[in-house]
């Protein structure tokens, strides 16, 4: 080294002479924190904090850093003048005193989260009212258990790249008459994990993962509709070099019932009643998802109107309290009769005048807007 009175960068720094750049820069950014003249009133703490800004200069920089490792102090004269790097540095201190963490650059080598997985699983009416359990089949990659994720054969280990050495990276010093040309690329042999396995795993072949078939419990809370999705945390695909695995997010497809119908937290149930109920009055049973319920009919009710139970609907999904079964009642004209009741029917004709008051119908559609207020 030409310039011995000055430290080796790399010590400085605390890292390797393989160390990669995100290791580099995590190095640099523990060390600014603790040393910056702002923080640390120790007398030498701006001297060490020059230190390490001249040490980041030159080893963040491929082209400066070839030249230092070739040459030592004496390539990188003038470096570490000022503080070169404040727009960085001020970044940092942002950083810091919010207490944000930047997510880091993700490397190749840098652990990498598995993908996510997505299933449809189908309920009936009433289990997504009350909620259920349900066994479903995922198919997705696990960690090799024969192998434990490492890809060699157990009782062999992967060894160190001897293309890279172990770096995963491959950079390329070339002198030409302009002077030092450095080329950085991922080495090939390798693809950048800086490992070579020479006795694959039989089961995984090397792949360090398998793909399985699993079946899992899936609990579906009360409330859930058509198209709600669950999160099953951490039953994705697994992480890559460590990473967290995904979710598997399970999508809900509710099966129709046979008479109750829904509306977002709201159960509709259409009834039909005789006219005789319908002009005097009556107490019917109405079927709810919670059994039958009594429903008073007032005298005069119209064919479509429309009764609300309270609390009788689907529970809110995130919040206590559930909807209402809105029951629709329809009067049923009868369409034969027994010759007792054609003598009634006759007998109430006589009493009823047999005038024609035009009146537009509305639909089931139009009832329903009217009871949701739409
Ligand atoms: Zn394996
Ligand atoms: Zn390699």
């Amino acid at each position: 080294m030409a310039s011995s009175s000055k430290p080796d960068y790399y010590k400085v720094l605390g890292v390797s002479r393989d160390a990669s750049q995100e290791e580099i820069k995590k190095a640099f950014r523990r060390l600014a924190r603790q040393y910056h003249p702002d923080i640390n009133k120790s007398p030498d703490a701006e001297a060490k904090f020059k230190e390490i800004n001249e040490a980041y200069e030159v080893l963040s920089d491929e082209q400066k850093r070839a030249a230092y490792d070739r040459y030592g102090h004496a390539a990188t004269a003038g470096a570490g003048a000022g503080y070169t790097d404040f727009t960085d540095i001020n970044d940092i201190f942002n950083e810091f005193f919010s207490g944000f963490a930047r997510a880091s650059t993700q490397t190749r080598r840098g652990p990498r989260r598995g993908a996510d997985i997505s299933q449809e699983v189908k309920v009936d009416f009433l289990e997504a009212v009350f909620g259920t359990e349900k066994e479903i089949e995922v198919v997705r990659s696990e960690v090799c258990p024969r192998c434990g994720g490492i890809g060699a054969e157990p009782g062999t280990s992967p060894v160190r790249c001897q293309t890279c050495g172990g770096s995963g990276q491959v950079r390329r010093v070339q002198q030409s008459i302009l002077g030092q040309f450095v080329s950085v690329a991922t080495c090939p042999t390798c693809s950048g994990t800086g490992e070579v396995v020479n006795v694959p795993c039989k089961q995984c072949g090397g792949r360090k993962q398998v793909r399985v078939t699993r079946t899992l419990v899936v609990n579906i809370p009360p409330g859930v509709d058509n198209g709600t999705q669950i999160r099953l945390n951490g039953e994705g695909e697994p992480g890559i070099n460590g990473g967290p695995p995904g979710n598997l997010y399970v999508n809900i497809k509710v099966n129709p019932h046979p008479f109750f119908r829904r509306k977002d937290t709201d159960i509709i149930v259409e009834v039909s009643i005789n006219v005789a109920q319908a002009a005097l009055g009556d107490e019917v049973e109405v079927p709810t998802v919670d059994g039958k319920e009594k429903l008073a009919i007032p005298a005069g009710t119209q064919s479509g109107s429309v009764f609300r139970l309270k609390g009788r609907g689907v529970p809110y999904l995130r919040r206590p309290g559930r909807g209402d079964e809105i029951v629709i009642v329809n009067v049923q004209i009868p369409q034969t009769l027994t010759p007792e009741q054609r003598k009634l029917f006759m007998e109430l004709a006589r009493t009823m005048g047999k005038e024609v008051v035009p009146q537009q119908e509305k639909g089931f559609f139009d009832k329903l807007r009217d009871a949701f207020g739409m």
